[in-house]
């Protein structure tokens, strides 16, 4: 197939789940701070194969307002060329919440009823299932949205944000769990929080893991504009170090959701976002909260898969 017939095999895959959503499961995953030229560097096959990578603009600077747009209806707009084939506020929509807007949107997916498409996707049959990895999911409203929900994260006490991080600390690395819970239901919508990519970058299974952590460690009073990174080369060294780690850490994460996405049980429309992106030092800022073009510019994919049976 020509790059241009497969693309638009992709497209049209991408078309009929959009307006067939009923008959699809929906899987959504966030990676938690991932940046968009982080991404773009990265090397994620697993992505890459459900379409190409859009730059798009969150909602929200930090995990709550960004996740609270998303839960609402409202996926990071692509603000990059061809917008139509993909989320755009104006354009194709997948779903939408049907009181965001009383006017007709022709080209929308899925209507939603009710507060946020979670509740929306539990009233249109699907059984709703979350699994968190940073603390806005350990408790609050988030999980309570759910029919079921885990938290596989920090603990909530706040003492160390930076806490070393194990293989098994991480929802991702559920994936036998989550999918068994798709299996008992007969439509699913699943929602990952994935915080590989949030600070301190670590997945417990690198040995560059305690280089970054010790660089975590010496910048922790930093964190999220606490203190401003200076213009230096040795400060500008470690945040480039640590970019480098997300890096990995998205790599690492793309090899967890092969295995999520090849254990689907059914046909499934799949969103994978950032909240939020990260700064690494740029305008003296590490961390997020802020709204500058490193933080509100974040990396989506979009596709359709076939589930488990259909590949077999
Ligand atoms: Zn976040």
């Amino acid at each position: 197939m020509t790059p241009g017939a497969e693309e638009e095999a992709r497209l049209s895959a991408l078309a009929r789940a959009a307006t067939s959503l009923e008959s699809h499961d929906v899987v959504l995953v966030t990676l938690d701070s991932l940046r968009a030229d982080v991404a773009a560097a990265a090397d994620l096959p697993t992505l890459s194969a459900l379409g190409p990578m859009r730059r798009a603009s969150t909602y929200g600077s930090f995990t709550l307002p960004a996740h609270a747009a998303i839960f609402g209806g409202f996926l990071p707009n692509v603000t990059e060329e061809p917008q139509w084939d993909f989320y755009s506020r104006e354009r194709r929509q997948l779903w939408r919440l049907g009181r965001a807007r009383k006017q007709a949107v022709p080209r929308a997916g899925l209507m939603l009823q009710g507060d946020d498409i979670v509740t929306g996707f539990r009233a249109a049959g699907y059984r709703t299932i979350g699994a968190g990895g940073v603390r806005w999911f350990s408790s609050g409203h988030f999980p309570k949205l759910f029919d079921s929900f885990r938290y596989w994260g920090p603990r909530d006490d706040g003492v160390d944000k930076f806490a070393e991080r194990e293989v098994g600390d991480f929802a991702l690395d559920h994936v036998d769990e989550l999918v068994s819970e798709l299996d008992q239901a007969s439509r699913g919508f699943l929602f990952v929080n994935a915080a590989e990519t949030h600070a301190p970058y670590t997945c417990g299974d690198d040995p560059a893991d305690v280089d970054t952590q010790r660089i975590v460690r010496a910048w922790s009073s930093h964190w999220n504009g606490a203190a401003v990174v200076p213009d230096e080369p040795e400060a500008l060294a470690d945040m480039a170090a640590l970019w480098d780690a997300q890096r990995a850490a998205a790599e690492a994460v793309d090899g967890k959701l092969a295995r999520l996405f090849s254990a689907l049980p059914r046909p499934a429309l799949v969103v994978v976002c950032a909240d939020h992106g990260e700064a690494f030092g740029e305008g003296g800022w590490w961390g997020h909260n802020q709204p500058m073009p490193e933080i509100m510019t974040v990396p989506l994919w979009i596709g359709v898969l076939p589930g488990r049976s259909a590949a077999a």
